[in-house]
């Protein structure tokens, strides 16, 4: 059975350990539930819910039908020789999963404690002092909870532990301040620079995201900016260009790191029962990034366009 988080607060996705291109060094990473945008091209949509949910992989299905005899709910069903779950139905129990031996069905968003996190990134921990690098925790939201994420940041600092957080940065401000004292760096999105645009493509303003990018920025903690570059969304000329004047005012920038759109998320949105809506979008040319990368550059920031 599903249980309450160790924690009380926050359910982890998944801990990736030995990473690059998340900041200095290598690093680990610690994913957690729960993000208060949609961006239409989301690839980690299992990231965007606080709570934990059952994923469906029907070409692993034996078609025991062990599920559906412990299902409360009468939600699942096997069909035409797989497994099917009715989503509005379905409570995320967890229970299916218990007997699924197949893995047809695998819970996403798993609870740990602070200890065990702490643990589990202080196992590379010579790695991390040999290349500069240690933690990032991203998400889904890092920052969505205070209270969780300022004790795990004080474990992993007992621990001297360099630690990144990779945000969204639309949280309120108090949420960012308590976590200051313990933070060495931001990873920090910045999707476009019109508003109403950006509530088109995320589902909110962007004017919050801005506000606490130059608040941090004023606090000279290192800020990289990670630009998706999502063709025929936000990959004019004039967005970018809006964004590089943006961060012209941001005296604590390191790097602006251009991100293509992959639909490498697709079967993601199938294992949950949701729907990708713009896998019809074209990947971006190798020609147009580097193009992108040039005009960042003349703003006098460095650029990398992130594989
Ligand atoms: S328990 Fe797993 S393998 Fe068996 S029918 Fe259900 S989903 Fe398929
Ligand atoms: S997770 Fe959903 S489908 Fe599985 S047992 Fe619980 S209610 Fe039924």
């Amino acid at each position: 059975m599903l249980s309450e988080s160790a924690t009380g607060e926050r359910f982890v996705l998944s801990v990736s350990r030995m990473t690059i291109h998340n900041g200095p060094g290598l690093r680990t990473v610690i994913y957690l539930k729960g993000c208060p945008l949609r961006c239409l091209w989301c690839s980690t949509p299992e990231s965007q819910k606080a709570n934990p949910e059952v994923a469906v992989y029907p070409n692993k299905c034996i078609c025991c039908e062990e599920c559906i005899s412990v299902c409360p709910l009468e939600a699942i069903a096997v069909t035409d020789e797989t497994v099917n779950i009715d989503r509005s139905l379905c409570n995320n129990c967890g229970r299916c999963v218990e007997v699924c031996h197949s893995e047809a069905l695998q819970l996403l968003g798993q609870s740990w404690t602070i200890k065990e996190l702490v643990d589990e990134v202080t196992k590379d921990s010579a790695f991390y002092k040999r290349s500069g690098g240690g933690v990032v925790i991203s998400g889904g939201e890092p920052l969505l909870n205070p209270d969780f994420i300022v004790k795990l940041l004080r474990g992993l600092k007992e621990e001297r532990i360099d630690i990144g957080i990779d945000t969204c940065g639309y949280v309120p401000w108090e949420n960012i301040e308590r976590t200051l004292p313990y933070i060495d760096f931001f990873l920090w999105d910045i999707k476009h620079m019109d508003t109403e645009r950006h509530r088109e493509l995320t589902g909110v303003s962007n004017e919050l995201i801005l506000s606490n990018a130059r608040s941090v920025s004023k606090k000279n903690i290192p800020l990289y900016i990670r630009i998706p570059v999502i063709p025929g969304y936000n990959d004019s000329e004039e967005n970018i260009r809006a964004i590089c004047e943006f961060s012209q005012d941001l005296s604590s920038i390191v790097e602006i790191h251009l991100i293509p759109l992959h639909h490498l998320g697709k079967g993601r949105y199938d294992s949950l029962g949701r729907s990708y809506s713009i896998d019809d979008v074209p990947l971006i040319t190798d020609n147009v990034l580097e193009n992108l990368k040039t005009l960042v550059e003349s703003y006098g920031f460095k650029c990398v366009i992130q594989a």
